[in-house]
């Protein structure tokens, strides 16, 4: 079976490189925020071109750590979408706000600007007020951002963009990330930029505001023992640092790996019954997914698999109708009608860069077979 995602091929493909990596580490004796941490801080603060990037456990505490530093928490609302991971939605109740969770464009399955600056000219009532926003990048590419910049800064509230699935995607030229006051980056091990296990980084071309979330990731301390405000413990190990470093040099050519396959697999569905992804204008696309739509999406997925091709989807149920959140969250004017047939219809196609090209040709010869 050809997977969705292989974090295994990746670590035999690099397995030098990192086990030196690794060695080096565990030479050192130091594991938590060292050396490692420090130049991987570095290093991603400068491959973005943005003064200052702060490691932590995972991309989920990446945006609590931004909204943190922020001061957003209870008696405020922050929008997202409901077509992303769940973790957006999680980080945003984690520090004690409020959801809102907005629509998307059916195209490029991210948040529908109109619906943005509606909702931020006009608030819902019965929802304290709105204070900052979190764009998803989803699947690799820049969601509507210069209209909900526009929208935001109209507002006189903070855009955070969350580029879990896009590092090193770009918009009019310019690395997703480096837009909106400040960006969250999940490291997980299948994400286009991944460790062998959880880690995060956030970014941010305001020093005060990194200052404090440096802070706030460990305790709340500016010097040892002392804390100055009220932290958390998230925080980015010496492994999982030194394991990035051998990676992000390697991530522009993983990413056009992925842009291969992509162009593969839009030659394959050429004149079939499915559409190849939608790619906005002025962007690249770095396809953390390339997700097809489909009517016939349950029996497109089990034909694939008996042709030996995995698929996944992102995502089968909404957060606003997943058990933890149905009938508690609130949603936007819109009511999330196009994310909830999005959820019914994507199917995500086998993606990473250690796909052979026999592979892709395999993958490339069952969807022509199934979508006719
Ligand atoms: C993966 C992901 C996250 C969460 O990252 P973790 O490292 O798993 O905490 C947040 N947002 C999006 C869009 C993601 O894909």
């Amino acid at each position: 079976m050809i997977p969705l995602a292989d974090p295994g091929a990746a670590y035999r493909a690099q397995r030098d490189a990192l086990d030196d990596a690794l060695g080096r580490a565990l030479d050192s004796g130091w594991y938590i925020l060292g050396g490692e941490g420090a130049a991987f801080e570095r290093e991603f603060a400068a491959w973005l071109g943005l003064p200052r990037a702060v490691g932590c456990a995972n991309g989920t505490d990446a945006l609590v750590l931004i909204l943190r530093g922020m001061g957003i928490g209870p008696g405020m609302t922050v929008c997202t979408v409901s077509h992303t991971a769940v973790a957006t939605v999680a980080a945003i109740e984690m520090v004690g706000a409020t959801p809102l969770l907005l629509d998307i464009d059916p195209d490029t399955y991210t948040m529908d600007a109109d619906e943005l600056a509606a909702v931020l000219e006009d608030p819902p009532p019965g929802l304290p007020p709105v204070r900052a926003v979190i764009a998803v990048h989803l699947y690799g590419q820049a969601c509507d951002l210069r209209p909900m910049l526009a929208a935001c800064e109209a507002a006189g509230i903070p855009l955070i963009e969350d580029c879990a699935q896009a590092h090193g995607a770009t918009l009019d030229g310019r690395k997703l990330g480096t837009l909106g006051a400040a960006a969250a980056f999940s490291l997980y091990p299948t994400k286009n930029l991944g460790a062998l296990g959880d880690a995060g980084i956030l970014a941010t071309a305001d020093e005060a505001l990194a200052e404090r979330i440096a802070a706030i990731r460990q305790y709340g301390w500016k010097s040892r023992y002392i804390s100055d405000m009220v932290g958390v413990n998230s925080r980015l190990d010496e492994l999982q640092a030194a394991v990035l470093r051998v990676r992000l040099p390697l991530l522009e050519g993983m990413n056009a790996r992925r842009n291969a396959i992509a162009e593969a697999y839009d030659a394959a569905l050429a004149g079939t019954s499915l559409a190849p992804p939608a790619r906005r204008a002025g962007t690249t696309h770095v396809f953390h997914q390339y997700v097809v739509r489909s009517a016939e999406r349950d029996a497109m997925a089990s034909m694939l698999k008996e042709l030996g091709v995995g698929t996944g989807i992102h995502y089968p149920v909404p957060v606003h109708l997943q058990p933890a959140y149905l009938n508690r969250v609130a949603l936007g004017p819109a009511g999330c009608s196009e994310t909830e047939v999005a959820s019914r219809e994507v199917l995500s196609l086998p993606m990473f860069p250690e796909l052979t090209d026999e592979q892709v040709a395999r993958v490339c010869t069952a969807l022509r077979q199934v979508a006719g």
